[in-house]
């Protein structure tokens, strides 16, 4: 078995398609976490994984694009829903209601992304402060659920470490990880692991996979975005998470079967699947 810890089958770019990726997704064996974005998105992963008995999960969150998102100029992304919801304030009261489903195991994807920035010093501390904000905010409410996170950060580790290390959190996974190795031992030092993947075909972090532990490490696609080269289709797909197993595989030298069975065990260990 294989999960997906990390897609987006909630999306638009699977409006007309989505049960059917999900169904052939579960007949090969790999089950999914559908990660929303802010609230509609957070919304319909709940909703998708409420129509199937086993194998879909859901994890719901605010976005740190769109936490501060009145500082920058965002575009629409077609991929992800048709209308853009503005969402710059964390409403924990509507989250925590959306967590009532036993689906929801995990609260994300929150950080702090800091790729797309404001041009003046004081706008660009202020887009910082308010991000970090509301990255604690959601942090609070994970604990008061007691439920894992999972992290998207973008030219800001530093300042992710430092508030989870000052907040002593030790539950979740850094996804899409791009960082540096000594930035992904920081993160495994507090018990955070390490989510790989099709990043790894453009980015090369094949020091970091070598180096890094298998106990340490979770898969994931981010479909529909950053489909593996040698995929079939363009828009990516849980399926797809085969592509990056096997490159982990090739890189730290042992079998697919291997890398499979180790991160699911991480993945269940750390979501309570
Ligand atoms: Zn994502």
């Amino acid at each position: 078995m294989i999960i997906d810890t990390h897609s987006h089958v909630n999306f638009n770019a699977f409006k007309d398609d989505a049960d059917l990726v999900v169904k052939k997704t579960l007949s090969e064996n790999i089950q999914i976490i559908n990660v929303g974005t802010k609230y509609e998105t957070s919304k319909s992963a709940v909703g998708m994984a409420e129509k199937y008995e086993q194998g879909v999960f859901a994890s719901i969150g605010l976005h740190p694009m769109y936490s501060a998102s009145e500082f920058i100029k965002i575009k629409t992304d077609p991929n992800e829903e048709e209308f853009l919801i503005q969402e710059n304030e964390f409403d924990k009261e509507k989250y925590r209601d959306l967590a009532k489903s036993k689906k929801v195991l995990a609260i994300g994807e929150i950080g702090l992304d800091y790729y797309y920035k404001p041009k003046t010093a004081l706008k660009l501390q202020q887009f910082k402060e308010k991000q970090k904000r509301i990255f604690n905010e959601q942090l609070d409410l994970a604990k008061e659920l007691n439920l894992p996170v999972i992290l998207h950060c973008r030219v800001a580790h530093d300042d992710v470490i430092e508030i989870l290390k000052r907040r002593g959190e030790k539950r979740g996974v850094i996804h899409c990880f791009t960082g540096s190795l000594e930035q992904a031992k920081k993160y495994i030092e507090m018990g955070f692991y390490i989510g790989i993947n099709g990043i790894i075909f453009k980015f090369n972090i094949d020091e970091v996979i070598k180096e890094v532990s298998l106990e340490n490490i979770l898969v994931e696609t981010d479909c529909p975005y950053l489909t593996p080269p040698t995929a079939e289709e363009k828009r990516n797909q849980p399926i797809f998470i085969k592509h990056t197993i096997k490159k982990i595989a090739e890189l730290k030298n042992v079998s697919f079967e291997k890398v499979c069975e180790k991160t699911t065990e991480n993945a269940k260990n750390l979501f309570l699947i």
